[in-house]
């Protein structure tokens, strides 16, 4: 075992954007977010985009196999093969076996599952002040984390909007469909060991510091 393969679990606004702006500076890991992805596909037409965009709307997850497939690219790049940090992937339990099985394939493994872990009302409050910014997707919060000049990025000057599926109607469904779909994961990762849990309600620097203290942990343990 010589490299560190994390997953990032929690309901959205956990704060896994704003931790990943952070990790993507520490480690010389690819952040790689499925959400993320798919927006960038949506925004350029492919077919992919097209498919998955009305999932999304809703606050629904975009069908597995389209999702298993744009991820099993992704790990089949360069960069990804020294290890990786996963954000909004897997997100069911048939995905978690998809990448199980790929990495099996490959000769690797999962070394742990982070779940940054937030109760709903905490996540609605988040949701309905969170701002990103047109050009490259940086996070804001018009309460907590406010760019210098309203509605403009403060790193590439970019427009602030809020994304689509952050307005409340579609926010309630996003955590119906976590809660359905995702919160499984939380015993399947722990039943394997795998699990770490942060508590994600704490200020992003403590939320930081404790992810970078469970990194360093793994490292020691696996000698990574
Ligand atoms: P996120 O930015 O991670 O909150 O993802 C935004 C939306 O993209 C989700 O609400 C889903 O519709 C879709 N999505 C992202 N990742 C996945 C996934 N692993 N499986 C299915 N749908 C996903």
């Amino acid at each position: 075992m010589s490299e560190l393969n994390l997953i990032l679990i929690g309901p959205p606004g956990a704060g896994k954007g704003t931790q990943a702006d952070r990790l993507r500076d520490d480690f010389r890991l690819p952040f790689i977010s499925t959400g993320e992805m798919l927006r960038a596909n949506v925004k350029d037409g492919t077919e992919l985009g097209l498919q998955a965009k009305r999932h999304m709307d809703s606050g629904g997850l975009v069908p597995d196999e389209l999702i298993v497939a744009m991820v099993a690219d992704r790990l089949h790049q360069g960069d990804a093969q020294d290890g990786f940090i996963l954000d909004g992937f897997p997100r069911t339990t048939g995905q978690a076996d998809a990448l199980a099985r790929q990495l099996r394939d490959q000769g690797r493994r999962i070394t742990a599952a982070l779940l940054i872990d937030v109760p709903d009302a905490e996540v609605v409050r988040r949701i309905s002040g969170r701002r990103v910014c047109v050009k490259a997707g940086h996070n804001y919060h018009v309460d907590f984390d406010p760019p210098k000049t309203e509605g403009i990025c403060d790193q590439d000057g970019s427009r602030l909007i809020q994304r689509d599926d952050d307005r409340p109607d579609v926010v309630q469904n996003r955590l119906d469909t976590y809660h359905a779909k995702t919160a499984p994961l939380i015993d399947y990762y722990d039943e394997q060991g795998l699990l770490r849990r942060i508590d994600g309600t704490r200020s992003p620097a403590e939320v930081h510091d404790h992810i970078r203290a469970v990194i360093a942990t793994l490292r020691l343990e696996d000698d990574v």
